[in-house]
């Protein structure tokens, strides 16, 4: 097997994935940079790509949409010629916070369709290409991550849209790493604590009183994207070979029960 491996990264224009592509490319990986509306962001993300040494394509796909993930994993080939690894990133929050006693159905169908049966679907076609390209030795022990979240077990009650499609993801990492173990090909559920991104950037003096006044999480910081791209980093050069099905969790200690 020769060349440099190639990632997919989902939603890798901004916040986390932006810090996953960019570690991805400082650990020697081309990387496709997937975004749904913001192409400007993810031009300066391919720059940022290449000035480390690597290669980037940029593929405008929206991950709910049938049509573009088919297009996504094509171009992939298209262009690089194979498929190390998948990062399912993309994903996205409620407009709308609204209490579990208010929520519309639009807003849950929308979560559903972007953070769960996307990646869901997703992650199938990936997998078939895996499966193909490591038979015809193209590729050796590709990986499959899923960035889900702490909300796939936190209860958030103004937010239930957002936990129910990331509990989704936890179960679709279990049964994807169940399936595909045989193929050789692992597969990592990533889950984020709260992490300084656009998508936090509304709830922020929130956040900060939480963190630094009130010790939510034992590690007194806001998680950065790149805190995700490391971990991404960890699994994709095979630092967890016997490993699969596993939870990461990238949360500063939000995780721990204290008494
Ligand atoms: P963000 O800053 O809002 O960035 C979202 C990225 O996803 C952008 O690149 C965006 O592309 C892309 N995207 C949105 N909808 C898409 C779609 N339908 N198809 C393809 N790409 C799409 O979000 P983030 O904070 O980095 O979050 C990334 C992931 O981590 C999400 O799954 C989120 O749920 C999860 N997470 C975040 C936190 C946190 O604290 N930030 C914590 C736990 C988990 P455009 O630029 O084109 O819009």
């Amino acid at each position: 097997m020769n060349g440099r491996p190639v990632a997919v990264v989902t939603g890798g224009s901004r916040g986390i994935g932006r810090g996953i592509v960019l570690s991805l490319a400082g650990a020697g990986y081309d990387v496709v940079v997937n975004y749904a509306s913001n192409a400007d962001a993810a031009r300066e993300v391919g720059k940022e790509v290449e000035a480390r040494g690597g290669r980037a394509h940029l593929v405008r796909a929206d991950v709910s949409q049938r049509t573009d993930r088919r297009e996504l994993i094509d171009q992939t080939v298209a262009t690089f010629g194979r498929l190390d690894l998948l990062v399912s990133n993309a994903g996205v929050a409620p407009t709308v916070r609204a209490d579990l006693l208010e929520a519309e159905e639009e807003s849950f169908d929308r979560l559903i369709e972007i953070n769960l049966k996307g990646p869901y679907f997703l992650v199938q076609l990936a997998a078939r290409t895996m499966i193909e390209q490591q038979a015809a030795g193209i590729v050796s022990n590709p990986k499959i991550v899923i960035v889900s979240s702490i909300s796939a077990y936190t209860a958030s009650v103004n937010r239930g849209d957002y936990c129910v499609s990331k509990a989704g993801l936890a179960m679709t990492a279990q049964l994807y790493a169940t399936r595909l173990a045989e193929h050789g090909i692992n597969v990592y559920e990533i889950r984020p604590g709260i992490i300084e991104t656009d998508m936090t950037g509304g709830v922020k003096d929130r956040y900060d009183d939480l963190i630094f006044n009130q010790g939510l999480t034992p590690i007194r910081r806001w998680g950065q994207p790149e805190d995700v791209g490391r971990a991404v980093v960890a699994v994709a050069t095979d630092l967890l070979p016997f490993s699969t099905g596993q939870i990461i969790d990238v949360d500063g200690g939000f995780h721990l029960r204290t008494l």
